[in-house]
């Protein structure tokens, strides 16, 4: 009997070592394929700022090779690839191959942008009593945080563990009274890339005074790959009932206008440039679309609210947001004056922005949802670009 107990425990024992060593072989196999493929964090010198400060570019690779490259200055996506139907990767956002353009004004290249991004009617608003004045950058208002907005800032930047992916953290400080905004604000920027394909972008802020927040990423897209041409013929849609319309200088009138009948309604799939040159007041006031949609759902939770697809490609981008609103800005103001990436010429309409945000104007606006964040809150918004195909 205790031959064959000794023998059983023994076999037992082989078993489990076998067993051990397969799912051992399999984990390292299974990252032996990650890696070659890629997947991880790379670095390298992207360009050096005219104060000698060396800005770098951080390339974070997925196990299918989607990549996206960012970097401190402005916390800028340069690059984000996706693969097309038939597995061709190519570069969907617009941007520039260098660090010297990026670092002069420019129509806001996949920059995060604050204090406040979007409109601030007449560069004023008033907190608790006490009005506050702001540079005005775009005729007589403040258009995405003044003068030199955290996309025109060095943010500090670091590889991270990410929690579901590669992961970098980017942090920036903006003085009590920078931009005439008040109280010191302590920004956190994660951006993540997942195995999923989707590029993360979670937002947090702190401040020491009342302040207005209104943190977005102003990435320009094109589905089509770099030398796509116009967006016209890519397909939207948006999940939201209502727009807020605006009035002279893209502010909004206050009002919540139902999107039936317009040619804002994107509730179901439509071209872009289906209606973009309708007779519509808005529209002329845009020169296209250049508004907020008012989403629909729970702000505060991470919703799917917007689906673009690109017909030749078969590229698809899905948006989901914390944000109550998004700003749909097709490139209007883009003339073939800014020359990119590999030489292009980027004309009118040649890319599209879903920029996640709270409304525009809204410290002048009672009635939209509220952007002034006190000491001892945290603000926190959390938005997600992320890639697939479709036939
Ligand atoms: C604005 C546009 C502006 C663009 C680039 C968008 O968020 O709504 O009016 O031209 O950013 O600055």
């Amino acid at each position: 009997m205790p031959s064959v107990r000794v023998s059983v425990f023994g076999g037992v024992r082989v078993l489990a070592r076998q067993t051990w060593g397969k799912a051992v072989v399999a984990a390292v196999l299974v990252l032996a394929a990650a890696e070659s493929r890629g997947a991880g964090v790379e670095r390298k010198t992207f360009g050096t700022m005219a104060t000698g400060e060396t800005v770098e570019l951080f390339t974070l690779r997925n196990g299918k090779g989607v990549t996206a490259t960012i970097i401190g200055w402005g916390g800028i996506v340069v690059s984000f690839t996706a693969p097309d139907r038939n597995g061709q990767l190519a570069d969907i956002v617009l941007g520039y191959d260098t660090l010297d353009p990026y670092l002069k004004p420019n129509p806001y290249f996949g920059a995060l942008v604050g204090r406040y991004g979007n409109r601030i009617a007449k560069g004023e608003f008033s907190l608790d009593g006490q009005v506050y004045h702001l540079p005005k950058n775009n005729g007589e208002n403040t258009l995405h945080g003044g003068n030199k907005g955290f996309g025109q800032k060095l943010w500090s930047i670091r590889e991270v563990a990410g929690k579901n992916g590669q992961a970098l953290e980017l942090g920036y400080t903006s003085a009590d009274g920078e931009e005439g905004f008040p109280g010191t604000l302590q920004v956190r920027v994660t951006y993540t890339l997942t195995e999923a394909n989707e590029l993360r972008i979670d937002y947090e802020a702190t401040t020491d005074k009342p302040t207005v927040v209104n943190l977005t990423n102003h990435s320009y897209f094109n589905l089509a790959g770099p030398a796509g041409g116009d967006i016209l013929g890519h397909v939207l849609r948006v999940d939201a009932d209502r727009f807020t319309p605006v009035g002279k200088g893209l502010i909004p009138t206050g009002e919540l206008q139902s999107v039936a009948g317009t040619p804002f309604d994107f509730r179901t799939p439509t071209a872009i440039g289906a209606r973009i040159d309708a007779k519509d007041s808005q529209l002329e006031l845009g020169g296209g679309y250049d508004h907020n949609f008012v989403l629909n759902g729970a702000a505060g939770t991470l919703r799917l609210v917007a689906r673009v697809s690109e017909p030749r490609s078969g590229r698809v981008l899905e948006v989901l947001t914390t944000e109550p609103g998004v700003q749909l800005y097709t490139g209007n103001f883009l003339d073939g004056a800014t020359v990119g990436k590999g030489g292009q010429a980027y004309k009118r309409r040649t890319a599209f922005c879903l920029e996640t945000q709270h409304f525009p104007d809204s410290p002048n606006q009672p009635s939209f949802p509220s952007t002034v964040l006190r000491p001892g809150s945290t603000f926190r918004s959390t938005t997600v670009y992320r890639v697939s195909t479709e036939p």
